[in-house]
């Protein structure tokens, strides 16, 4: 299947579902072949002191209804209350698991417990949804409705798990020239202030671009460039432009909180019956 063409990306922070929820999505995307994609911010959940509101991680010391409340909250507000979900938790690796059709969902639900940072979906109906709190959030979505939800921390923008959603998402014959790529609030390179060696290490990696000084990495640059190398066009890229730490108050942020805070979601899933 070749499928349609996607429109350019395009974000926009939105109001969604009865909770006011607000998050960042592509209703173009949506319409054209029915894949949701959305970046949640904090408001509109149950969960209350660091973690308030929407907090959907349940590895932070949360009430861990509040978090099903909130995951149950995020499936309404995209539309797809009920829909089976795919939560992994998040080891900084490149590893992505995938779930090809919906009898996948129970035996890959397990698996990615033990520890997993992309999830592929090939299947309608089913959701992919990731936490962060100022890691970059990154979902790939291919014109047949495939889509791959990506944690890119540093340990994994370094070691290309990028590129390595695009190549999967390609295996299937598919030009990633068509892809589009949206990059959801992470921290920027003004707030991210890591070592000499792992700044170089970006640079060696990335081209010297990545760095906008000796020791402040740009991930989305990384990622970009890592997306392009895998077959991407930097046209079919789109980054919401936000750093979770100079907007804490309205995204979570572990730097800016010390630590202890909750975590927004990326999550993506595709309508039952959509064209492609
Ligand atoms: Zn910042």
């Amino acid at each position: 299947m070749t499928g349609l063409m996607l429109p350019k990306p395009c974000l926009n922070a939105l109001p969604m579902g009865a909770h006011s929820v607000i998050a960042i999505t592509d209703e173009a995307l949506f319409e054209t072949c029915g894949v949701r994609i959305a970046f949640t911010s904090r408001e509109g959940g149950t969960s209350t002191g660091p973690y308030a509101s929407l907090n959907t991680g349940d590895h932070v010391e949360d009430d861990l209804e509040c978090v099903l409340h909130n995951r149950a909250i995020v499936l309404e507000a995209i539309g797809f209350a009920q829909a089976p979900l795919i939560v992994p938790n998040q080891v900084h690796g490149t590893d992505i698991a995938r779930v090809s059709k919906a009898s996948d969902v129970p035996a890959v639900a397990a698996c990615v417990k033990e520890g997993i940072d992309a999830v592929m979906v090939e299947t309608p109906g089913v959701g992919a949804l990731l936490n962060f709190a100022d890691c970059l959030p990154l979902i790939v979505v291919a014109p047949d409705g495939r889509f791959v939800v990506a944690h890119a921390g540093w340990r994994g923008a370094l070691a290309g798990i990028a590129g390595k959603a695009v190549r999967l998402l390609a295996e299937c014959g598919q030009d990633a020239g068509g892809f589009n790529a949206y990059i959801g609030p992470h921290i920027h390179s003004e707030c991210f202030e890591t070592s000499e060696e792992i700044a170089r290490q970006f640079a060696d990696a990335y081209g010297s671009d990545v760095l906008t000084d000796s020791r402040h990495i740009s991930l989305a640059r990384a990622v970009m460039v890592d997306l392009v190398r895998a077959g991407m066009s930097q046209d079919r890229i789109a980054d919401a432009g936000i750093c979770t730490v100079c907007n804490s108050d309205r995204y979570f942020s572990y730097r800016a909180a010390g630590g202890v805070c909750g975590r927004h979601a990326a999550v993506a899933i595709r309508e039952e019956g959509s064209l492609c």
